[in-house]
């Protein structure tokens, strides 16, 4: 699948992880620690970069593309327990202060790839 997000050689890297981590069953989110850059972890969630970052968004270079994911295996929103709603939106404020854009697809919707629940966390160059 050719995304209009990314980069077409970042695009194929990312397609080829997909096909291989749907057919081991591997979760990529839960095993963060041992397949990604660490930007920083909090009680319930951590920060990683984006191995397949976006090159562009609202027609703007991306700076800085990071992921926010939740330390256990939560699909939904609704799965958040309070300390991690509290949490989650403790973190997101302060990116959104940081004129961050910030960024989830719905768990129902086709373009998710990844089941885990990630939150998209990216800086334009409009906004440096
Ligand atoms: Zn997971």
């Amino acid at each position: 699948m050719v995304s209009k997000y990314r980069d077409p050689a970042v695009d194929a890297a990312y397609d080829a992880a997909l096909l291989e981590n749907a057919k081991t069953g591997f979760c990529v989110f839960c095993h963060y620690e041992t397949n990604s850059v660490i930007i920083k972890e909090f009680n319930n969630f951590a920060i990683v970069e984006n191995k397949y970052p976006y090159m562009e968004w609202d027609a703007s270079p991306v700076k800085h593309h990071y992921l926010l994911i939740p330390k256990a295996h939560l699909i939904t929103f609704k799965q958040f327990s309070e300390e991690e709603k509290q949490e989650y939106f403790d973190i997101v404020g302060m990116f959104e202060l940081s004129r961050y854009h910030v960024y989830a697809r719905g768990v129902l919707v086709a373009e998710r790839s990844i089941k885990h629940h990630h939150t998209h966390l990216f800086l334009t160059t409009k906004n440096c």
